[in-house]
């Protein structure tokens, strides 16, 4: 059976994205592999630590109980999400044992957040959590440069962050970074921004992101590694298609889910009703907003599909 590592490999050959759909509810899991496997397409489900920290998955442990009862392996595949070195209050995380426990319950990969340290402890932390998972014959992603949003407070204004490439990941920053951790994806900050996490602000709507697909372009030339886009709800739609054409290979998605299940849970206070405007947003996004249906054979590489070149 392909492995994680495997799997977003076939995607970038094959020119297409794996998407990751964070869970911050437990019975969002159901749902969301069920709309992968309509789909006949490919998927991770993920969990971050703000997502049992500030929101309702519990713990990792949670998560995989919930996962395996719905599991379909030709599916989707089970990753730990940011799990930060410093995290979005400013405190110390002991981030290896959060990590070495998701190994041991069989999570197929792992990523560690070392965005708020600078350039030197972000290496060393991600070389560290790189060993513990490549040990365990997992792939670690990492993250270089600031995707903001988790962070209590308002942002500066957008346009102003776009124009002045505030906390964009730097192209010799990153080249460094890749070949001297060795992590297997990278996280890059092109423009991105993650969904507000805190207060009345998380149900807001996001705002429309755009993305710097030159600096993406220079960053997938220095790093020559998957990337990874982050705060992938609520960017621009050609920008997402463009980046991912770019080798974006991985597109988390937050905010976009979570939103439908809150919504549809107050409206209706029914969980059943909840799952089901995940299932129909999931659907839409893999269908109508990737266009990732009937991928499922090609990522799995038991198909041989168009090339990068020959993908539309
Ligand atoms: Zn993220």
């Amino acid at each position: 059976m392909s492995d994680a590592a495997e799997i977003i490999r076939n995607a970038q050959q094959a020119g297409i994205a794996i998407p990751a759909f964070n869970v911050p509810y437990l019975p969002m899991i159901e749902p969301v592999i069920r709309a992968v496997a309509d789909q006949d397409s490919f998927a991770l489900v993920g969990v971050a630590r703000l997502e049992w920290k500030k929101f309702e998955s519990q713990s990792p442990a949670a998560v995989r109980d919930e996962f395996i009862k719905w599991n379909q392996p030709d599916h989707v595949r089970l990753h730990l999400d940011h799990i930060p070195v410093i995290d979005e209050d400013n405190q110390r995380v002991d981030y290896l044992s959060i990590i070495r426990e998701a190994i041991e319950l069989g999570y197929d990969s792992v990523m560690v957040d070392g965005s708020r340290l600078d350039l030197e402890e972000n290496i060393e932390a991600t070389r560290q959590v790189v060993d513990v998972a490549h040990a365990a014959g997992i792939p670690c992603e990492a993250e270089l440069g600031a995707v903001l949003g988790h962070e209590t407070g308002p942002l500066p204004p957008y346009d102003e962050l776009f124009e002045s490439g505030m906390g964009f990941t730097d192209v010799e920053e990153a080249r460094r970074f890749a070949r001297e951790t060795g992590c297997d994806w990278l996280s890059v900050a092109i423009g991105n921004v993650h969904g507000a996490i805190s207060g009345a602000m998380k149900d807001r709507k996001k705002i429309e992101a755009r993305l710097d697909l030159d600096h993406l372009e220079r960053l997938r030339k220095a790093t020559n590694i998957p990337l990874v886009l982050h705060g992938g709800s609520g960017v621009k739609r050609e920008h997402v298609l463009d980046a991912i054409k770019r080798d974006i290979t991985k597109v988390n998605i937050g905010t976009e889910i979570r939103q439908a299940y809150r919504s549809a849970l107050r409206a209706s206070g029914s969980v059943a009703a909840a799952q089901d405007a995940v299932y129909e947003r999931t659907s839409w996004l893999i269908r109508d907003y990737f266009g990732l249906s009937g991928t499922r054979a090609l990522v799995m590489g038991q198909a041989t599909g168009p090339s990068r070149e020959g993908a539309a």
